[in-house]
């Protein structure tokens, strides 16, 4: 990938005393050095990837301190990681995106858990949820209680963060349980600092190797019938182990108050938000202390009884904050309540939303609702007021508008070499008739959105091929699956294309070969091109992946033999072979390979190279495309087949013609989808080609001189 992370890689190498200034999650991936970690691992997604992309681009540097690193293929071979050092007192750590990555490696989770671990595990996943949030809205909570692992929720404050990724380690390794460590948008976002220990060189590295495998240990497999064992150890040994380390070393955290008659137990990812909510009600200051105690949850499983008794045997009403659902705190700690003898009333789910995220505003409704019932003294018509502000504020807006805010889909980058298949599919379809879809994760997934509106299901990453078996022998049609390169690699390969020529599936599969794992950040792949390839064509637009076919051999190694790879920018060819596999008398699976770089990636890496001829005097051309006002027709076309964010209207300069006509503003990146389309769909001819020529060269001056008279000769006749 061409960002480049050397700021975060410099901040890896900060020592004993230095000041850590940043992110969280780079502050993370700090304290995974500090802590002498052996091995890193994972799959990249939001909000976390940034701990392994950083990682990644730190290599020479871990393989000073002889910490293994590896771009894993999937979260499942993340998890796997995990599994082979349990007998070694290894430190290891790898991250993902929950909850889709959680439920790709659940498998492995599970059989990890099962025998437990030796040196400390750490999985530091993104919990995606929310507004912002891009997956299925569940919780990664569930993992850690169906397969006994440490859940850690570190309230977001850099110092904590650091402390709970050190403690998470010496947990796990005192309860012999993986620790799985969830961090939300905002956790991963927060800025602040720390002051840093030095990096600790592992006990076992690359540089430190163990002379010997571990001797021979059925009961550390995860296989029957020693897992019946695994199951009561879990119970009777290692939660309980985990509870006394808990409370032991103070993990989770207890802020008194005056109001020692209730109290209100946080999920520690939501410290931050409820003490900002607590503000609203007067009740607490700016420098986060509250009137309300507060016992902060860093560990949100196991609970640790004496704790809770210890916070709630003198209450009278305790309000539990715990976000999303099912509510498993929320029945976690009632047991506990019932099992202690505490009569505390306990509210949670009952005052605060049952689903969605406890933004503040959410958070000051269930806190009202709280004080009013147990705090009844207290006053709360400014809390009233603030809240009732907030939802003026909406209604203004929305009568302002006429109807609530216009959703802004997201779309393709400009020039992104996936928008001309979509427009290529639509005009296919107007041949063929429409195709079910069978849509993918991955920048593709745009075009769910207007203007192609394309896609009928989307089932996880590198699994649309594989839905598409429940309707594709059902339908007079062929069914068109749609994956990424990232998603064929993650796990379209297998589940998709293998099962597919198994059970010789008539339809056809259409692989996005854009050379990266755009959508997660442009990460490499396994066929991304080589540096050398990249450097051999800097200002090519298509011939970068177009010269790696690791695609295309282990399709056709795999048996696939209706295979064409057409350049995605070519849209009356890419129709054309949409048609032919849409049709043609040959019954067994067709894949067609879109190949054109990730504009996005294409764009960083000509970007310097450009620069730097320009600096140098050289000859540069520039393509733009752009559209001729007079000829336009103004029935908009070209936009419905496009959706190129910088196609766009401006008013008519007929005065006798009322519709705008189209223009293509400042951002166009040439990428020629215009020009294509237009002739590809045989749209009006107002679309023309420029070319920007910067350091012309003499004959073009002269040539140039001679025209402009002429022109204005012309201009002027
Ligand atoms: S990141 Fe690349 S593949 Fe994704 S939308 Fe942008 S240009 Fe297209
Ligand atoms: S040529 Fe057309 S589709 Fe391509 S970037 Fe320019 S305006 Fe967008």
């Amino acid at each position: 990938m061409e960002v480049s992370f050397s700021r975060e890689v410099r901040a890896l190498r900060l020592g004993a005393g230095d000041v850590f200034h940043g992110e969280g999650i780079l502050a993370i991936t700090k304290a995974l050095l500090q802590s002498g970690v052996s091995y890193v691992g994972g799959y990249q997604g939001a909000p976390v990837s940034h701990l392994l992309d950083v990682m990644v681009q730190a290599e020479p540097y871990l393989r000073e301190l002889g910490v293994h690193v590896q771009a894993c293929a999937n979260e499942a071979s993340a998890a796997a990681m995990l599994g082979a050092s349990i007998h070694y007192p290894i430190r290891g750590a790898v991250t993902w995106k929950s909850i889709v990555g959680t439920n790709v490696a659940a498998d492995a989770l599970s059989n990890l858990s099962s025998p437990g671990v030796t040196g400390g595990v750490l999985i530091v996943v993104g919990e995606d949820y929310g507004e912002g949030a891009s997956v299925i809205q569940e919780r990664t909570h569930a993992y850690a209680l169906k397969s006994s692992m440490l859940m850690l929720d570190p309230r977001p404050e850099l110092e904590n963060m650091v402390r709970m990724v050190e403690a998470g380690y010496a947990l796990s390794e005192a309860s012999n349980m993986p620790a799985l460590m969830e961090l939300r948008i905002r956790a991963c976002h927060v800025r602040g600092s720390f002051v840093c220990k030095d990096n600790v060189a592992p006990v076992v590295s690359t540089e430190r190797p163990l002379a010997e495998p571990a001797a021979f240990d059925y009961a550390r497999l995860a296989h029957p019938p020693v897992t019946f064992g695994h199951e009561k150890l879990k119970v009777e040994q290692r939660i309980p182990a985990a509870q006394r380390h808990i409370a032991a070393h103070r993990l989770n955290e207890v802020c008194d108050g005056e109001h020692r008659e209730v109290g209100l137990i946080v999920q520690g990812g939501l410290h931050n938000s409820l003490i900002r909510a607590l503000q609203q009600l007067g009740l607490a200051d700016e420098f986060g202390n509250s009137a309300l105690p507060i016992l902060t949850l860093n560990v949100t499983y196991p609970l640790v009884p004496s704790e809770i008794e210890a916070f709630a045997s003198a209450k009278r009403a305790l309000l539990l904050i715990e976000e999303g659902q099912p509510a498993y705190i929320e029945l976690d700690l009632r047991g506990h309540l019932h099992r202690l003898g505490l009569s505390a009333a306990l509210h949670g789910k009952d005052l605060l939303p049952p689903a969605g995220e406890l933004g503040v505003e959410a958070l000051v409704g269930g806190l009202i609702g709280f004080v009013q019932r147990h705090l009844p003294q207290h006053p709360l018509d400014a809390a009233q007021a603030w809240l009732d502000d907030h939802a003026q504020r909406r209604r203004a807006v929305a009568a302002q508008l006429g109807a609530a805010l216009p959703s802004r889909p997201p779309t393709f980058c400009v020039g992104c070499p996936e928008r001309p298949v979509f427009a290529a599919l639509k005009l296919a379809q107007q041949q063929v008739g429409p195709v079910h879809v069978a849509a993918d994760i991955g920048c593709h997934a745009f075009a769910t959105f207007e203007p192609f509106s394309s896609g009928h299901s989307i089932l996880g990453y590198g699994m649309s091929l594989a839905s598409s078996a429940g309707v594709s022998p059902l339908m007079q049609r062929r069914v068109l699956s749609v994956m990424g390169d990232g998603g064929f690699w993650h796990n379209g390969l297998l589940t998709g294309v293998q099962s597919a020529l198994f059970n010789g599936d008539d339809s056809v599969l259409l692989i996005m070969k854009n050379g990266y794992t755009s959508a997660t950040g442009t990460q490499d792949i396994i066929s991304t091109p080589s540096d050398e390839i990249k450097a051999s064509a800097p200002d090519k637009q298509q011939s970068l992946v177009d010269r790696n076919t690791t695609i295309e051999s282990t399709l056709k190694g795999l048996g696939v033999r209706w295979l064409r790879t057409v350049h995605t920018y070519r849209v009356a060819e890419m129709r054309a072979t949409l048609e032919e596999a849409f049709t043609t008398p040959f019954a067994g699976l067709k894949v067609i390979i879109a190949e054109g770089e990730c504009q996005l990636e294409r764009q960083r890496r000509i970007k310097p190279w450009i620069a730097g001829l320009l600096k140098a005097g050289r000859r540069v051309v520039r393509v733009k495309y752009g559209v001729d006002e007079d000829v336009c027709n103004g029935d908009h076309a070209c936009i419905r087949l496009s959706g190129c964010p910088t196609l766009s209207l401006k008013d008519n300069p007929d005065p006798l013609k009322l519709d705008p006509v189209a223009t293509v503003l400042d951002g166009c990146v040439g990428c020629g989808l215009c020009g294509e389309n237009a002739h590809a769909a045989t749209l009006c001819p107002s679309f023309y080609r420029a070319e920007v020529v910067q350091n012309p060269g003499w004959g073009e001056r002269l040539v140039d001189a001679l025209r402009r008279p002429v022109m204005r000769w012309l201009q002027a006749a």
